[in-house]
């Protein structure tokens, strides 16, 4: 297992690395923090749709939405009644 430094910057890891530790951050999440599965699901369906979506992240926030997305406590940041 390789072993990946908490406190590096983005800039001092490598791209694998660096997408690991997005999805290791989410799998992280207590599950009463987490969105539910088929809501997590609709909430990235509907970024993927969304314009300001660019290259994982959303323009209007500077937040990767597969980790703004998996905060049950989170909205969308154009308008929170659509998630
Ligand atoms: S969080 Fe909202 S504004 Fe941002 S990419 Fe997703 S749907 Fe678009």
């Amino acid at each position: 297992m390789d072993i990946v430094c908490r406190r590096c910057l983005l800039k001092d890891m490598t791209d694998s690395e660096y997408y690991r530790s997005i999805f290791e951050y989410v799998e992280s999440l207590d599950e009463t923090m987490r969105t539910p599965a088929p809501d997590y699901e609709a909430r990235l369906a509907y970024c993927r749709q969304c314009s300001h979506l660019i290259n994982g992240m959303c323009e209007l926030c500077g937040c990767f939405v597969e980790v703004r997305a998996a905060k049950r406590q989170n909205h969308c940041a154009k308008d929170s009644r659509i998630w």
